[in-house]
């Protein structure tokens, strides 16, 4: 993939601070990526999660244990949590944030298409880093990912994603909360930690010369 490579964003790996701009070619895209995490930190979930989001990101900005970069690419076709083999290599989320394809196609059930949104999409990608920062494997928990991705949609208005692939999201994942039908009207104050317990997900890592990439 050619990534644009314009602008990198260091999640963690100095204390106290949240996101550390250490590579700037481009200003323009550094600031969508700043702006996308002042999203995802300003929040508000209706049905009460939104903590969990918040906790993602301190996960990543206290990590000691890997170093992550925001690679602005506005020409990948997905979105990516690259995880080389060598521990001391920077993990890379590449991210489009102008992708905006479709994820779940229409059909009976639900009506409506649900689509990338690039805020949505970089939260799912930083999920992914937070499991990995935490020791664990990302490509074992698309649903986790999913679900936290979906706190992000319902603080949004936008329609939440069902599952990931042909995985289905179960019942205790869910939320009934839809644009202009949301059933949270009191917030829910039960909250997953980041390393929720290992979920039997479907393994769909893309291995390529030693390294996972995670979607
Ligand atoms: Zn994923």
């Amino acid at each position: 993939m050619r990534v644009l490579a314009t602008a990198v964003l260091l999640l963690g790996s100095v204390a106290g601070v949240r996101a550390e701009l250490i590579h700037c070619r481009e200003p323009s895209d550094a600031r969508r990526v700043q702006e996308a995490l002042a999203r995802l930190r300003a929040a508000v979930d209706p049905c009460g999660e939104s903590a969990e989001i918040t906790a993602v990101l301190d996960v990543l900005a206290a990590c000691r244990s890997a170093r992550y970069e925001i690679r602005v690419s506005a020409d990948a076709e997905r979105n990516v949590f690259d995880r080389p083999n060598n521990p001391n290599r920077v993990r890379t989320i590449v991210w489009n944030p102008e992708l905006r394809t479709d994820l779940e196609p229409a059909c009976d059930a639900a009506p409506a298409a649900v689509h990338r949104e690039p805020t949505a999409s970089l939260l799912h990608e930083l999920v992914h880093a937070a499991h990995d920062c935490t020791g664990l494997d990302p490509g074992q928990r698309e649903l986790e990912a999913v679900r936290i991705e979906n706190i992000y949609r319902r603080a949004a208005g936008l329609a939440q994603r069902a599952g990931y692939g042909e995985q289905a999201l179960p019942t205790t994942m869910r939320r009934t909360c839809e644009p202009g039908a949301c059933s949270c009207g009191i917030p829910n104050t039960r909250a997953l930690p980041v390393v929720a317990a290992p979920l039997q997900a479907r393994a769909t890592d893309a291995v390529a010369d030693g390294d996972i990439s995670v979607r």
